[in-house]
């Protein structure tokens, strides 16, 4: 049967890949064998941990492992292309030992798989108001990330001569697998840090709080996320960093809704207006433009201004404002005006 990676960490479906990884940190630490030496069940836990971990950080493993309820980890027996293959001698080498095989098995997403890069993408909401969205518009935050150690000194990786593979063998239901996967100990750079290194204690990267600036386009909508080459975290012994995701969230204005492209607005106009025809002033994102109002303009009819919409986004080109008319009857009139107004209704007889 298969584990439920879920219930392993002690999280549901919909948690965050922050709190995911949060999770992730205290059972590790909780679970870890340099606390339980020699403890069995121990032992157990924390490669459980580290199985669910390496499938739930991950955004595509995940799918599968929602979708299909396995992901061909070690101990799920038949149905795994892995079953009967011996994991022991992984079990007590640190975090993230199953990666590799997990690459295996799902052919890796090419970036993962070439870099040999496993950080967690990291993914943040950036909030701008309507008009930067219009103008587009550089924004500066700090985020706290990993950075590649500069102070390390490369070396070879001896375990796969610095070519970030190894071929593994393995025993299976299926006989005997070679596989080619991604070396464990570089993660696939080719490069290891000296662990003497005492600027990071040979981790290869340092975590550092820095300053990194977005540039959000014109047209940006609410919800659309921006990838932000090699601004993410470095991972262990790389060089280079994963991308950075940013997704911006665009306040709602008052007075303009975006519709795809275009922008829809209102006006009030009072009574005399549209029955005799008047110019109104219209607010729109690129400033103020004259509305010319026919006689006889109906409540709810709707203007198009051309070309006075939401920039399109990687173009030249603007969408248009449709700008609906109000009519305001007034509720009360004054006697002058009651006088005036039934005269009129004579005139109609
Ligand atoms: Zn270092
Ligand atoms: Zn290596």
């Amino acid at each position: 049967m298969a584990k439920d990676f879920y219930s392993i960490l002690g999280i549901s479906k919909d948690t965050s890949p922050d709190d995911i990884r949060r999770a992730y940190r205290n059972l590790s630490k909780k679970w870890h064998p340099d606390k339980h030496k020699g403890e069995k069940e121990a032992e157990q836990k924390f490669k459980e941990i580290n199985e669910a971990y390496e499938v739930l950080s991950h955004p595509e493993k995940k799918r599968m492992y929602d979708q299909f309820g396995t992901t061909g980890a070690p101990g799920e027996g038949s149905g795994s292309p892995f079953g009967g293959f011996d994991f022991s001698g992984f079990a007590s080498g640190g975090f993230g030992n199953f990666s590799d095989i997990f690459e295996g098995v799902f052919g890796g997403d090419g970036r993962q798989s070439t870099a040999g890069r496993r950080t967690t993408p990291r993914e943040l909401l950036l909030e701008i108001d309507f008009m930067e969205s219009v103008t587009g518009v550089k924004k500066t935050f700090s985020l706290t990330r990993w950075r590649t150690c500069a102070a390390c000194e490369l070396i070879t990786c001896s375990d796969c001569g610095g070519t970030g593979q190894v071929v593994r063998t393995a025993q299976s239901l299926f006989g005997v697998i070679q596989q080619s996967v991604l070396c464990r100990v570089c993660h696939g750079s080719g490069k290891v840090s000296r662990v003497s290194c005492s600027e990071c204690k040979g981790e290869g990267r340092v975590q550092k709080r820095e300053e990194v600036t977005v540039d959000i386009p014109a047209g940006i909508a609410d919800g659309q996320t921006l990838r932000l080459r090699g601004e993410g975290d470095s991972a262990p012994h790389t060089q280079g960093s994963d991308d950075l995701f940013v997704t911006v969230r665009v306040e709602k204005d008052r007075r303009f809704k975006r519709d795809g492209d275009d922008i829809r607005s209102s006006t009030t106009l009072s009574v005399l207006d549209v029955l005799l025809g008047t110019e109104k002033s219209i607010e729109t994102v690129h400033g103020t433009v004259e509305l010319k109002v026919p006689a006889g303009t109906q409540p709810g009819q709707v203007f198009r201004l051309k070309g006075k919409g939401m920039p399109v986004l990687g173009t030249i080109r603007h969408g248009d404002q449709y700008v609906t008319v109000h009519v305001d009857i007034p509720k009360k009139l004054s006697r002058a005006e009651r006088k005036l107004v039934e005269e009129w209704r004579d005139v109609g007889r």
